[in-house]
């Protein structure tokens, strides 16, 4: 099921270096190839491999904070932070881990300072770290961002190929409006990307427009430096401060997107990522998935964090997102895949089976029937449901059940 072409019953990939150099029959590809190694998933089905485009590696699945409403998760959260340190390394490797046996190629993470990195270059995924920072610990906004700017690029050396870093904006109620701006125009004047926390709760929204609630106190104390209620929305506030262009990725927009933010984003080009189960955990709404995919919006499906999340599963993520937006399994699939790509801006190297990309794929034990279902959703329950055999990155099998 290559997404961007119709699925080829007995198909195959030709891998050549890693990457994809021929896709069809393989009958065809094994007559004009005659010598090359074959590895068979007999009754099974390959996709593109997941592309998880939010996660947040370091956090487990024990002992998670309450849900039910944002401001008291994010509370706990904070004030639990400290204990993170002592189980970071265990959580970041088995949720890296658990996303690999999912069936996810490509994952990005969003952890502190790019405390997951070792974790995720560990792994075998290709993917991105986006290395948050935290203005309060730094003498200014300027020494801020100067500082997250060195350490990313310190980050960068003796990586894999396929993993790279860069700079994350938390969310409004971390960061001060000009260490936004400031690492935000640093991002754009390289040609990088940007991830960042938007209109994801009813608390930042109120925070951000009113200056009230529970954010205002975790913005005291996380700034130490005054807020004002901005009066507008948080998509029209991180406009406002040059967040939004073509190399952002902006995470949940799940409350209070209007129709006028929605033009925001469609005429930025910002891509958004789309994270249900966390959203329904903590309360924090639905996000207009649809009304953004009309509008011509890049939309990626993530699974955030264990501790706002029941797995790193992006299948799982995904028939959820399907079953709540009424999508068709077609979509559903490529919104696991070659939609994600699109809005990490990779889809010239990963995303679907095609020739020249990465042969980053997992194989499902589920073989569509002809019963006249849709055989995408066939194949999105079965990896969703604990399916997924085998997963490939660049060619090279890092998860394989079949132990072949
Ligand atoms: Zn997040």
């Amino acid at each position: 099921m290559p997404v961007s072409a119709p699925p080829i019953r007995d198909g195959a990939l030709l891998v050549h270096d890693g990457r994809i150099s021929a896709v069809g029959p393989l009958a065809e590809i094994g007559r004009d190839n005659p010598g090359v190694e074959v590895r068979y998933f007999p009754r099974c089905t390959m996709v593109p491999g997941a592309v998880n485009a939010h996660a947040h590696l370091g956090f487990r699945r024990d002992n998670a904070p309450e849900g039910g409403s944002f401001s008291r998760w994010i509370a706990e959260l904070i004030q639990r932070l400290p204990e993170r340190d002592t189980w970071l390394a265990e959580a970041a490797r088995s949720s890296a881990r658990e996303a690999v046996e999912a069936g996810t190629t490509f994952l990005v993470d969003s952890s502190p300072y790019g405390d997951c990195l070792p974790y995720l270059a560990g792994s075998g995924l290709a993917g991105i770290v986006f290395a948050e920072f935290f203005p309060f610990q730094f003498a200014s906004p300027e020494e801020a961002v100067a500082s997250i700017e060195a350490r990313v690029l310190d980050l960068r050396r003796d990586l894999p190929s396929r993993v790279g870093v860069e700079v994350s904006v938390h969310a409004p109620y971390t960061i001060d409006p000009e260490s936004s701006r400031l690492a935000a125009r640093g991002a754009r004047e390289r040609g990088e990307r940007l991830a960042t926390h938007l209109s994801e709760s009813p608390e930042e929204y109120e925070f951000v427009t009113n200056g009230t609630g529970i954010l205002a106190d975790v913005f005291a104390r996380f700034t130490q430096a005054d807020w004002e209620g901005k009066g507008v929305s948080p998509v029209r506030y991180a406009q406002s401060i040059g967040l939004l262009w073509p190399g952002t990725i902006a995470a949940h927009l799940a409350t209070g997107v209007s129709e006028g933010d929605i033009e925001i984003l469609a005429r930025t080009g910002v891509a958004a990522t789309h994270c249900p189960r966390s959203n329904e955990y903590l309360g924090c709404g639905v996000s207009p998935v649809p009304e953004m995919l009309a509008r011509g919006i890049r939309v990626g499906a993530w699974t955030d964090g264990l501790w706002s999340s029941p797995s790193i599963n992006l299948f799982e993520e995904t028939l959820f997102a399907v079953n709540l937006h009424g999508l068709d399994g077609e979509t559903g699939l490529t919104l696991a895949t070659l939609y994600g790509a699109r809005a990490l801006g990779v889809e010239g190297d990963t995303g679907n089976l095609e020739v020249g990309k990465w042969a980053d794929f997992a194989v499902i034990e589920a073989v569509p029937d002809e019963s006249g279902r849709s055989p995408e959703m066939e194949i999105l329950e079965a990896a969703a449901g604990g399916g997924v055999a085998a997963t490939a990155v660049g060619g090279v099998l890092i998860y394989n059940r079949f132990g072949l």
